[in-house]
């Protein structure tokens, strides 16, 4: 198999030469840049299989940098380095796209383990669609999973990387009920024990997003005490 190729934009030299020592070890070719401008610049030079962006950098900063690449068609698997714990840095990171953060200070077995999550969500993917290019249609909604576009109405309309997860995880398996906790495991990728909540706020932004009425959802419907399901027949009329 190719290595794979990691860019880790992050201005601390230790930090980035300890994740660079740990990515090495997964077997990762691994490019070091130690600010925002190199970090824009190396982001577009090729197609990565993963960005590791710190927030604070000098020049653009990692928020820059990530909204910047979301612009692009081609998705990049993002995780941030987040240098504080405020929500605010939180609920930025991953509401301009980035796959997931973690906190500094993070320990390099926490990070390597997000690491591995992301890769091993990226390589069942890989599997599942060899070709990458598959559309699923549900009623007025329109995925396009190389691309991870949305279509609402015809009109795009920009979903996180988790909200696109979500949605596609449903898409994949209509009328089938999923609890809390197998979404977790499924589109989150790892241990979130106690954060069923998570799912919910991101349930409801999708459903924002989606539904043609969010307070009667008729696509992604609650299935009381035990969790959600995709609304088969809201599938059927895509035909
Ligand atoms: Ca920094």
């Amino acid at each position: 198999m190719n290595k794979r190729k990691v860019l880790v934009v992050e201005d601390e030299k230790d930090i980035a030469e300890l994740l660079a020592l740990h990515l090495h070890d997964l077997d990762c070719k691994v490019t070091l840049a130690a600010d925002g401008h190199a970090g824009m610049r190396h982001a577009f030079a090729q197609n990565w299989d993963l960005v590791i962006l710190d927030l604070r950098l000098p020049g653009p900063d990692g928020l820059s940098i990530c909204r910047t690449l979301r612009r692009e068609s081609h998705y990049v698997p993002i995780l941030m380095l987040t240098s504080k714990s405020s929500e605010l840095d939180r609920v930025l990171g991953l509401e301009l796209g980035a796959d997931d953060y973690v906190t500094k200070p993070f320990s390099i077995s926490e990070l390597m383990a997000r690491v591995k999550a992301i890769f091993r969500r990226i390589e069942s993917l890989e599997k599942r669609f060899p070709g990458g290019a598959e559309t699923l249609t549900i009623g007025p909604i329109t995925i396009d999973t190389s691309g991870r576009q949305v279509l609402v109405n015809n009109e795009p309309m920009p979903l996180t990387a988790r909200e696109f997860d979500l949605l596609l995880h449903f898409a994949r398996h209509p009328g089938h009920v999923f609890s809390r906790a197998q979404l977790l495991d499924s589109v989150w990728g790892y241990g979130h024990d106690g954060y069923e909540h998570t799912v919910n706020s991101h349930i409801n932004r999708l459903r924002s997003k989606i539904e043609p009425d969010p307070a009667q959802p008729e696509v992604i419907v609650t299935v009381w005490g035990v969790g959600y399901k995709l609304d088969a027949q809201s599938g059927m009329q895509a035909a």
